[in-house]
Order: C-alpha cells, then structure tokens, then sequence
C-alpha cells in the first residue's frame, strides 16, 4: 500500500469574497484535479506514516496529530464559516477547521482555552451536557460558571464585565437549545472584546449558511457535526473553526494530547453530508417555517417558539444578524407534560428521537432528562424538522396533538 501524500491545499479554496457558501459546500475540500483523478477524497486508513529524522512541518506523522482523513472536511468547514472575510475586511485563508470525535470533544477542547479560575458567562439554557461539563469543570475547580439570559444583551455585558474582574470567556449559543432564544451576537462579541474577554459561538442550530459568527468577530466557532452538517443521523462529530492562528494551535494541541480523534470512516461521511447541506437546510427551514405559522393558531397549542415566526421575542435579532431561522421549534402542547408526552407517543411519521438536525423529522419532551435545565417548561417538544413532504409532516402532527388532547 502507498502512502498518500500530504493533502495540498485545495484549487477549490475559498477566495476572499469568492463562491457562495451553498457552491462552498458542494465545492470545497475536493483533491486537485487531475485526468484520471478521484472527484471525491478517499477514505485514509492509516495510523502511521512513513518518516524518518526530523519530520518536516507540515508532513503526516501519526494519525492520532494529523491525517489526510480530516483535511478535506476541515477545510469545507473553514470554506463555509469564513466566506465574509471580503465585507469585514478579514484576510482569506488562514487556520483550518479542526474535527474532533463529537461535538462535546469539541466544546471541551474550546472550554480548554479558559485559564484556570477563569470565568465563563453561559447561557442559562444551552446544550445540556455544556452546561454538565461546566458545572463538573467548576466543582473541581478549574473554572467559575455565571449563568445569564443570553437574550436580556444588559445583562450579559454586566456578567461579562464582571465587577472590576472580566469574564475570561463569552461562552454563546444562538438559537439556545432548546428555547430557540437569540443572543444578540454583534454587541455581545463587541463587548466582550471590549472587556478583553474571549468568545465561543455554539452554532450547531443555525450552521454556517444560515449565521457565520466569525464574520462577527467571534474567536471560536463550535459545531456538533453530528447535527446539520453531517444530517443523516449516522455519525457523532464535532469541529472548532477559528480565524487566530494561536487559538487554532491550542485547539489541535488539546485534541493531540486529549486523543478525542475522529475516525476516517465519520468524517468521510459529514463530508459526503455537507454536500447537501444547502439543500437540506433549505428544506428543512422552510418547511419550518410553514409548520410554526400553522400550529401558533391550532386549537391545542399553547405557546410555540421559533425565531421566524413574526411574534417571537427573537424574531427582529435574528432577521437582523442570521440568513433566515434555523428548522428548530420548541412547541407547548395543550394538556401540560402528559399531553406532551402523549403528543410524542402520538406521532408516526415524526420519530420519537433525542438529537436533531438529520433529514428526518424527530420530537421529544426536553424535561424527560433530568440534567435539562430546571427553567425549560416541563411541556416543551423540541422539534427537529427534517426535510419531509410539508403536508405529511403536517397531517402527522395535526392528527397526533389532536389525539393527545383527547387522551
Ligand atoms: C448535540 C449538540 C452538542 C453536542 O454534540 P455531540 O456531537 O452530541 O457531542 C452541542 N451543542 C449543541 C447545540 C447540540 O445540539
């Protein structure tokens, strides 16, 4: 067997102010192309490399610091999250996207950048197992938590100011799983840096066609590829994008040293996923965006929370900052948790699922988990709308929360 050659950087990289993110996504991290070539990269199985003496910078050396199976998904990701470099006056190139073996790996790898005792200002309502690592991260001491309400933007500024003492990190997601608040991310990176404080933006909900924080000037970029990018509900991924060079090193280094790695196999998966990505999350947004408008007047609704809705108190910050509202809606059935537990009992053509994000439409009551957040309504169905015939989803959905206000 050969061994494969460094991976050269791509023809198909983005330029500054280059192709469209949706072109990105079909385009980018592709081989150079040759007569005869492979279209597609293939799948790299190696955990070692051929070398001897000093290894020159930049040339394989041992699969858990760096492999061929990684670069051309990593440099997709980095294409798609730095696409505005030409309106914000950024350069084009630098750092790659690094991929970790989930998006939890990843988070711990962003949360790493924290110097000991640093303070961290999260979302109160977040990824629940953030929240987790952050509550395990403090009892033993290594950092302190102060959770604020990540749309209340005052609020946030104080915390991270702090009295006299800024946060260390900024730590936003937007839309807040499972809530669906929207931070205002452009004052929020604004202020943050003010106080000298670093920013990580969990973006799993919006991916980067519908929100690029680095166009903001958020430092890190946190993704569960598990979700959207990959979206087909047949891998745990996860990826950091960052702009700083020296951020980007400590982030390899932390997956180097830590060895959450993501297998050839994943990987060359969420890349064949991303293709699709625009498609998909166009579907799925629209699709979205029908179903919000006809269950905020169905009879057995109680409340229904999704930013494109007119209504929703997100509704004006994400028109303003994001390229449209994500496919995510938290829905209060009537009848409080036993009506929402019987709505998801209720579903056929909806799957009764934790995780979001894939082609498939799922629900599940969020407070069924006893780690989620004690301010997320017990009756809250989170749910992830896929990309489905619209009136399938709808009669499915319709028939089910009639059913489970009759039960
Ligand atoms: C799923 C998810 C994560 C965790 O990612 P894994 O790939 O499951 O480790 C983090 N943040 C958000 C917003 C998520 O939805």
């Amino acid at each position: 067997m050969t061994t494969p050659a460094p991976t050269p950087p791509s023809p198909h990289r983005s330029p500054a102010g280059g192709p469209s993110p949706r072109t990105l996504a079909v385009s980018a991290g592709r081989p150079p192309r040759a007569p005869g070539g492979s279209l597609n990269p293939p799948v790299v199985l190696t955990s070692t490399f051929v070398s001897q003496g000093t290894p020159p910078a930049g040339e394989h050396l041992y699969g858990r610091i760096g492999t061929p199976a990684w670069e051309p998904f990593e440099e997709a990701l980095a294409a798609l999250e730095r696409t505005d470099h030409a309106a914000t006056g950024r350069p084009g190139g630098g750092p790659p996207a690094t991929v970790f073996a989930s998006g939890m790996a990843a988070i711990d790898a962003a949360l790493a950048l924290v110097p000991v005792g640093g303070r961290v200002v999260v979302p109160r309502h977040a990824y629940q197992v953030t929240l987790v690592l952050l509550r395990e991260q403090a009892e033993r001491g290594l950092l302190r938590v102060d959770a604020v309400d990540v749309a209340d933007t005052d609020a946030v500024v104080a915390a991270v100011r702090g009295d006299g003492e800024p946060a260390a990190m900024l730590w936003l997601e937007s839309p807040t799983n499972p809530m669906l608040e929207v931070a205002d991310v452009p004052a929020l990176v604004a202020a943050a840096h003010d106080a000298g404080c670093l920013v990580v933006v969990d973006s799993t909900f919006a991916t980067p066609l519908v929100q690029r924080p680095l166009a903001h000037g958020a430092d890190v970029v946190v993704h569960s590829v598990t979700k959207y990018l990959a979206g087909h509900s047949d891998v745990v991924l996860g990826a950091t994008v960052t702009d700083d060079p020296a951020l980007h090193a400590r982030l390899v280094a932390h997956r180097t040293t830590h060895g959450a790695i993501a297998g050839p196999f994943e990987v060359w998966l969420a890349l064949r996923g991303l293709r699709t990505l625009a498609l998909r999350v166009e579907r799925a947004q629209a699709n979205a965006g029908e179903l919000a408008r006809r269950l905020a007047e169905h009879a057995h609704v109680v409340e229904v929370r999704y930013p494109g809705l007119p209504h929703d108190p997100g509704h004006a910050r994400a028109a303003a900052q994001m390229d449209g509202f994500g496919a995510i809606i938290g829905l209060r059935p009537v009848g409080g948790p036993a009506g929402a537990d019987a709505l998801v009992a209720a579903v056929d053509l909806w799957v009764p699922a934790t995780s979001l994000g894939g082609v498939e439409s799922t629900l599940e009551r969020r407070r069924r988990f006893a780690t989620e957040s004690a301010t997320v309504p017990q009756d809250l169905v989170r749910l992830s709308v896929g990309i489905e015939d619209v009136e399938d989803l709808w009669a499915d959905l319709d028939r089910a929360l009639s059913a489970a206000a009759g039960s």
